[in-house]
């Protein structure tokens, strides 16, 4: 029973499994298509999902929800259907994973459940958890939630690993996609991959990217006495569509033409492509700053790369490659497919788990994916929100440091603060502010204490 590799993206979804000769392929969707769009639309009773719902939504962006996974893990988010209809992220996220599923069901003619999804390396707690549970709601088994940079670079390790196991090496995964972006620098020695750091921006992407291009546009039509398109759903819609197909044409092309009719005139707006990397300039720029900060973190200098893997579709713009190559001084690889390689690299690793799962129950000889060993790391810090002795105030007491690798550990000691203190409240948090307004809360608890009319050292250790 073949166990899926699920790469659920912000913008495009993709499924994989390995084959009967344990390589690692992309399944194609009941349209016959590699990359399902993660959109949902709400028609009646049974939604729509994929290509035929970004359709369907082109024409009724009400009743149309893209973009989930910004949402995820946020539990007071909500989207309603023009029919009134609520549902969270978890629910529009677990409709889509169920498409991938059945429709990889109907290719591979088995019923798998199990499953590997993977999720943005800097996702916090919250947000790994509502994956999951995404998971379990389309009915999945979810064997583990994998960072998607980790997978990419399974993928790549496995690739290399085809024609002889070659020389440890350490690489970077820079992945750009429709959401968001995330960078990583793992150390892969064999089977063995140990994340050395991650960093990335959860607002920043192709997106966004779409969104500057369309402010020019727009502009452009307006100097030349058209209406705006922005003040429009409808419109708006049309324009990214038109924007984000200008955007594909300028990765091959030296420039384009999109036109724009407001309802009395057609106008028509050059783009060039230096003109587009002036554009997103500020956006390959934010990228840039946390690639120098990852490569500080993970403690490799200018030239100290085997390779920089190219993930997402956002890296077939060829600034990114120039950019890279200038900051890295590494080979920038386009040997992994940008959108495949994560779908791929989590169909390794859930065969992985599975085979390991059923061997805890039967028993049995080691396989090569039993070689298979993953070392990721904590993409943010980990601590707990104490109270300073001399001004009172409340500070986050960061326990275990960010990019500290996984399982971790982390002890700190604290005082009573009160004579005779009978309970201590334990506050978790995740994030690098000392502030406690800027990290997010995890859980919280509160614990008896033996009261005392002395101050009471408390030792706290976070395991994680
Ligand atoms: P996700 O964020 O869902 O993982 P992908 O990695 O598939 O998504 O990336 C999707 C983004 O890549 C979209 O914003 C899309 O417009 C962009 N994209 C796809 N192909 C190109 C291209 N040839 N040039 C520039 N951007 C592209
Ligand atoms: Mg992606």
């Amino acid at each position: 029973m073949a166990a899926l590799g699920i790469d659920l993206g912000t913008t495009y979804s993709v499924v994989a499994a390995l084959d009967a000769h344990g390589i690692p392929q992309v399944i194609a969707n009941r349209e016959g298509e590699i990359l399902t769009p993660s959109v949902v639309y709400f028609d009646g009773e049974s939604p729509l999902v994929g290509s035929a719902a970004a359709a369907a939504g082109a024409l009724s962006p009400y009743d149309c929800v893209e973009l989930v996974k910004r949402h995820i893990g946020d539990g007071s988010w909500r989207c309603v259907t023009a029919g009134g209809n609520y549902y969270t992220a978890e629910q529009v996220s677990a409709m889509v994973l169920r498409r991938l599923a059945v429709d990889a069901r109907t290719r591979l003619d088995e019923p798998c459940s199990e499953a590997v999804i993977t999720v943005p390396a800097y996702f916090d707690d919250a947000r790994r958890r509502a994956t999951a549970d995404a998971g379990i709601i389309a009915g999945l088994d979810v064997l583990r939630i994998v960072n998607e940079p980790t997978a990419a670079a399974v993928a790549y390790g496995f690739g290399r690993s085809v024609g002889g196991a070659g020389e440890p090496v350490t690489v970077m995964v820079y992945d750009w996609g429709g959401g968001t972006f995330d960078v990583t620098v793992v150390h892969v020695a064999g089977s063995e991959y140990q994340v050395l750091a991650t960093a990335g921006d959860r607002n920043l992407g192709g997106y966004d990217i779409d969104n500057a291009l369309m402010l020019y546009v727009d502009e452009h039509v307006i100097a030349q006495g058209g209406a705006t398109s922005l003040d429009s759903d409808v419109a708006e819609l049309m324009l990214r569509e038109k924007c984000e197909r200008a955007k594909r044409e300028l990765s091959d092309i030296g420039e384009t033409t999109v036109t724009v009719e407001d309802g009395r005139r057609t106008y028509r707006v050059e783009v060039t492509r230096p003109g587009f990397s002036e554009l997103i300039h500020p956006l390959l720029q934010r990228t840039e700053e946390i690639v120098t900060e990852v490569m500080v973190d993970a403690g490799v200098r200018r030239g100290g790369l085997y390779a920089a893997l190219l993930v997402g579709g956002s890296t077939r713009i060829p600034a990114v490659t120039r950019m890279l190559h200038r900051v890295t001084a590494a080979r920038v690889r386009h040997d992994v497919h940008p959108e495949e390689a994560v779908a791929l690299g989590a169909a390794l690793l859930a065969d992985h788990l599975s085979s390991q799962r059923s061997k805890g129950v039967s028993g049995g000889s080691p396989t090569e994916s039993d070689r298979l060993v993953v070392r990721d790391v904590t993409a943010h810090s980990l601590g707990l929100i104490a109270r300073s002795p001399q001004t009172g105030a409340e500070i986050n007491s960061i326990v275990i440091e960010r990019n500290a690798p996984l399982p971790a550990r982390g002890r700190q000691r604290f005082h009573t603060l009160a004579e005779n203190q009978d309970e201590i409240l334990v506050v978790v948090t995740q994030g690098e502010d000392t502030d406690p307004a800027y990290v997010t809360v995890v859980g919280s608890a509160r614990i008896p204490i033996p009261p005392s009319d002395e101050s009471v050292e408390i030792d706290v250790v976070i395991g994680y």
